[in-house]
C-alpha cells in the first residue's frame, strides 16, 4: 500500500496549530494543507495571505509563538516609519522581517505565476513539512455586512443603510465588535480550486476540517465552487474538529461570526451547520468534540469526545491521532 493521503482544511491559528499535531502524529503521511484565503488583503501596495503565512511560520518553526501569528524575532520599524507618514491602513500590523515574505509574494504575482506556486516557492524555504494549497488562485475577499453609521453598541438600530468592509477590517481594527449582519466572498463564484486542490480531495484518504473558524476559514474553502462537492465525493471519510469548547470559541472572536449567520455558539450547532455527508451538502462522516460538550449530537454523524485544547504538542497530537482514527486511518 501506498503512503496515506491526508488533506486538512485549515484557517490560521488554529489550522496551524492542528497541523503540526497532524505531522507528528502521522509522519509518514503525504499531508496537504487547503488553506483559506479569504482574509487576502493589499496594503500598501503588497499581497498578504494571513492564514497561508501563520501555517507557513507555524509549521517551518518561524512563527511567534505567543502571538501566535507573525514572525518570531520581529521588530516594526516600518510600521512606525509608515505611521510617522499617516499612512492608511495604520491598524494593520506588517512586522519588517514578515515585510520579506509579502514583497516576494506580491513581485511573483505581479509576475504572473498563481499564488499555488508562490506559496510554493516561499516554502521552499521554510520546509514545513506538508502541502501548503491555496483554496483557490483566484482573488476572493471576505467582507462583512455591517451598519452604514455605526452609533454606540446600545443604541437603537434604524435599520436600512449596510455597507461592506474587509473581513480584516472588522476583525483587526474593530475587535469584531461592530454587529455583523453576514459575510459576502467578492470574488467567490468566478473562483475556482487551485491547482491540485481537485485531486489532493479525489485521493485523499481522511479529510480533515481543523479546528478552525467555522465562518470566515472552514465555511470560505467549502464555499469555492467545486470543492464542497469535491470534499463530499472522496473517497476518504470527513472528520470535523470543533473550533467551540463549552459554549466559546477557545481563543478569538469566532462567536460573533456564527452570531452574524444566526448559528449558536455551540459545538453541537456547528457540527450541525457542516451537516451529515449523508444528505444533500453536508460534508460530515465524524465530528471530534471536545469532553465538555459529549452530549452534542449531529444527526447523521458520528460525533466522539476527546479533550480538544492544543494546550502543548502532545495534546494537539493526540486530538490528531484521534481525529485521524475516527477517519478509519
Ligand atoms: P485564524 O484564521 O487565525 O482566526 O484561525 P483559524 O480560523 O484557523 O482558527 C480560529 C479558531 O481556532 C477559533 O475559533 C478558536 O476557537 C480555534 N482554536 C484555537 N485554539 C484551539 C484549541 O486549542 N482547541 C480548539 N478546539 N480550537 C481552538
Ligand atoms: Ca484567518
Amino acid at each position: 500500500m501506498g503512503c496515506v493521503r491526508v488533506v486538512v482544511v485549515a484557517g490560521g491559528i488554529g489550522g496551524a496549530r492542528f497541523l503540526r499535531g497532524v505531522r507528528a502524529a502521522i509522519p509518514d503521511a503525504e499531508v496537504t494543507a487547503l488553506v483559506n484565503t479569504g482574509d487576502d488583503l493589499t496594503v500598501h501596495g503588497m499581497r498578504v495571505c494571513p492564514d497561508l503565512d501563520t501555517v507557513m511560520y507555524t509549521l517551518g518553526d518561524g512563527i511567534d509563538r505567543a502571538r501566535g501569528w507573525g514572525r518570531d524575532g520581529e521588530s516594526w520599524r516600518v510600521k512606525d516609519e509608515l505611521a510617522a507618514y499617516g499612512a492608511d491602513p495604520a491598524w494593520f500590523g506588517l512586522g519588517d522581517l514578515d515585510l520579506a515574505t509579502h514583497l516576494i509574494r506580491t513581485r511573483m504575482l505581479d509576475a504572473g505565476y498563481p499564488l499555488s506556486a508562490v506559496t510554493e516557492a516561499l516554502c521552499a524555504r521554510w520546509r514545513p513539512g506538508v502541502r501548503l494549497l491555496p483554496m483557490s488562485d483566484d482573488r476572493v475577499e471576505t467582507h462583512v455586512l455591517v451598519d452604514a453609521e455605526p452609533g454606540p453598541a446600545d443604541a437603537p438600530r434604524t435599520g436600512g443603510g449596510r455597507r461592506a468592509i474587509h473581513f480584516q477590517e472588522w476583525w483587526v481594527r474593530h475587535r469584531a465588535t461592530l454587529p455583523a449582519y453576514g459575510f459576502v466572498q467578492v470574488g467567490l463564484e468566478a473562483a475556482k480550486p487551485a491547482a491540485g486542490v481537485l485531486d489532493a480531495l479525489a485521493t485523499a484518504d481522511a479529510i480533515l476540517l481543523a479546528p478552525s473558524n467555522p465562518v470566515v476559514s472552514i465555511g470560505t474553502v467549502l464555499a469555492v465552487p467545486g470543492i464542497r462537492d469535491a470534499v463530499r465525493a472522496a473517497p476518504g471519510q470527513v472528520v470535523g474538529l470543533s473550533p467551540i469548547v463549552a459554549g466559546a470559541p477557545v481563543r478569538g472572536m469566532a462567536d460573533a461570526c456564527l452570531t452574524a449567520i444566526g448559528v449558536a455558539t455551540t459545538a453541537e450547532a456547528v457540527g450541525r451547520r457542516y451537516g451529515s455527508r449523508a444528505w444533500a451538502d453536508g460534508v460530515l462522516d465524524g465530528w471530534l468534540v471536545d469532553t465538555a460538550d459529549a452530549a452534542a449530537r449531529v444527526p447523521g454523524v458520528r460525533v466522539e469526545a476527546v479533550p480538544l485544547l492544543m494546550t502543548d504538542e502532545a495534546a494537539t497530537t493526540a486530538m490528531a491521532r484521534a481525529a485521524l482514527t475516527l477517519a478509519g486511518v
